[in-house]
């Protein structure tokens, strides 16, 4: 184990009591951080940069060091259903066909972000811009965010050749190395001049950079990698240099932390955690100033739950007492709901082989062993396009109103991938290919996270996304199919013949296309919402936080994660999920 972790078996300082009962630890920390995730990392990092403040970081999963499959970031699925993944499952989805779906989760040091796909964007502008409007708070709107999200990003500058001009905006990165590496693809793969040429062709503007506010046209895929490996809020924030060099924080790994309790005579003061060690005692540990909670979009709600803080009904249907109604705990869940869609093509430098040819795979993981440079030190995608539903849709009419945060702002989100990316549908043994990946992102779908009623206090949380069960997702799902199909029809791709392996029959009907979406949609695991952030004065119950960070109604205790945003992110939420991390460290670090 790396110097400044320690697991749940070291001992307390108290004598042990029997299995079963509670033990008091003795030592007590200012901060108490539930959850060494995304958010959860950076901000146990920021708060014991002051040596003087006391921080204990509790992590349900292992450390991340020396962890090959969350280093090199082409092999990342092989975390899916490991021992780094928390192993959800959705309640069936009756617009999926009834297919329960995985919900993957970071179960390890650094959360989601230690086995994600590294996609780094950061939420266009407008949707900062709304969050600072429903909160009443300014400081969410994109200019007063952005210094946060340049404070944790490493930019690596792309070579200086005309290859890559125009394919960055400086003005809108950060360039702290030791932070979280940001990288954009520079390999040259054949895939790019195709799918910046066909975006033209079929009118989809170029967009100079991703990340820049204003994401909707085709760019440059960025990733959070350095170096040819997975850059991680682990990697940056909580890596074994900072954790040996602070004597001030602390790390608890494979440790389950089951709830929060009330300090007893106070006024709903929750600075106490409790959690299960390796022995199954029950141990609980105190803040001296405040709790917390980053357990993530799944794991924040239902510790509030089980801690008394939630709907008043649904606690009582699982023999839970309520200490505070909250009836937005685990309400207004979001996510994207994705697809993706297949054509064959004669190139033959897709990644097909990698994935199906183990000697393949082999030569390419040489290479990496040897300088941590090639094919697997990125994922199989090099442009990605942000889309709208075009004004005059048919939707539109009856005066349905956009539900995304305004004309800049994405409904959708295709992603062009160098190989056979399908999971419904296996990958061929031969033949090469390149896909769609299709997600709905500006959704008006809210799904619900709730307590396992067979086992509400240590069981998995029970998780309906809801996925395409209003019009508008599946018609936005249906418009970002058929812009796939235009795009790969387009003349750019003829040279590379492009052959769909679905029957195009469906693009002519919605009923038909619906079929084919309930067979081969997935989720998207980009959960937020379940304790939403709203106005300071919002009325009781609707909203789980303040604008900053505090739960509402008691004291002592701030969540900071996915579970905050009170709307879908229309982007990937690392991003912005790391933004919030250090603004709330400032807010904390100021007294506010
Ligand atoms: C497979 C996958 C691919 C993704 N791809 C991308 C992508 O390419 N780009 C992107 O931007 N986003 C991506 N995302 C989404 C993004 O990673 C997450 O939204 C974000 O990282 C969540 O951050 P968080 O801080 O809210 O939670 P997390 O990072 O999940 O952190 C929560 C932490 O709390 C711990 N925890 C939970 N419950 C307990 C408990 N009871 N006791 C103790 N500890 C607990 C967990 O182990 C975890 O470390 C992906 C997610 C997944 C899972």
């Amino acid at each position: 184990m790396a110097p400044g972790f320690y697991s749940s078996e070291t001992p307390s300082l108290m004598p042990l009591a029997a299995v079963g009962s509670v033990i008091p630890r003795a030592d007590t920390y200012d901060y108490i951080v539930v959850g060494g995730g995304s958010a959860g990392s950076i901000i146990a990092s920021r708060l014991s940069e002051n040596s003087s403040v006391s921080v204990l970081v509790i992590e349900g999963g292992p450390s991340h060091e020396g962890e090959v499959d969350l280093t090199i970031p082409y092999v990342y699925p092989r975390t899916f259903r490991s021992r780094f993944d928390w192993n959800y499952t959705t309640v069936p989805q009756p617009n999926l066909g009834n297919r329960p779906g995985i919900y993957l989760r970071g179960h390890v040091l650094g959360g989601s972000s230690s086995i994600n796909g590294m996609t780094l964007n950061r939420a266009p502008a407008s949707d900062w811009d709304k969050i600072a409007s429903y909160t009443g708070d300014r400081s969410f709107r994109w200019d007063a965010i952005l210094p946060y999200i340049k404070k944790n990003e490493g930019f690596n500058r792309p070579p200086n050749t005309p290859e890559y001009a125009n394919t960055y905006d400086p003005g809108v990165h950060g360039f702290n190395a030791d932070k979280i590496g940001n990288t954009l693809v520079t390999d040259g793969n054949w895939i790019s001049q195709p799918s910046l040429q066909a975006a033209t062709e079929v009118g989809i503007n170029y967009v100079r950079d991703v990340n820049g506010g204003l994401p909707v046209g085709i760019s440059w895929q960025q990733f959070s990698t350095k170096d040819g490996s997975r850059s991680s809020a682990a990697t940056a924030y909580l890596n074994a240099g900072i954790l040996s060099s602070r004597s001030n924080l602390k790390v608890l790994l494979n440790t389950f932390v089951t709830r929060l309790l009330p300090v007893s005579g106070t006024d709903l003061k929750f600075t106490t955690v409790e959690y299960k060690d390796a022995s199954g005692n029950t141990v609980t540990v105190s803040a001296r100033r405040e709790v917390i909670l980053s357990a993530g979009v799944m794991s924040t709600p239902i510790i509030l739950m089980r801690s008394g803080l939630g709907p008043r009904a649904h606690l009582q249907a699982n023999n839970i007492t309520t200490i505070l109604d909250i009836p937005a705990v685990g309400q207004n869940l979001q996510d994207r709901c994705g697809a993706a869609a297949v054509w064959s093509v004669n190139a033959t430098d897709t990644d097909d082989d990698i994935d199906r040819n183990p000697a393949v795979f082999n030569r390419w993981l040489n290479q990496w062993n040897q300088n941590h440079t090639g094919r697997l030190t990125q994922m199989s995608y090099r442009q990605m396009i942000f889309g709208r539903v075009p004004n005059n849709a048919s939707i539109f009419s009856g005066g349905f109103q956009d539900p995304s945060s305004g004309p800049t702002c994405p409904h959708y989100e295709l992603y062009p991938a160098n190989k056979w990316t399908s999971p419904t549908t296996p990958q061929p043994a031969t033949g090469n290919f390149v896909s769609m990946n299709i997600f709905v992102s500006a959704s008006n779908v809210r799904g619900t996270v709730t307590l396992d009623p067979t086992n509400p206090l240590t069981g998995n949380p029970v998780i309906d996304p809801k996925y395409l069960s209003s019009e508008w997702d599946r018609y936005v799902m249906r418009d970002a199919i058929r812009t796939s199909a235009r795009y790969f029809n387009a003349p750019a791709w003829k040279k590379w013949n492009a052959t769909p392996v679905f029957d195009t029959a469906i693009l002519n009907s919605d009923s038909a296309l619906d079929t084919w979406i309930s067979s081969s949609a997935f989720g998207g695991v980009h959960g937020i919402g379940t304790a939403r952030m709203g106005p300071a004065n919002s009325p009781a119950g609707q909203d789980v936080v303040a604008p900053n960070f505090k739960v509402k109604g008691v004291s002592g205790l701030r969540i900071a994660d996915t579970s905050v945003f009170p709307f879908v992110i229309n982007g990937h939420t690392m991003g912005a999920v790391y933004a919030i991390a250090e603004k709330v460290s400032d807010l904390i670090k100021s007294g506010n």
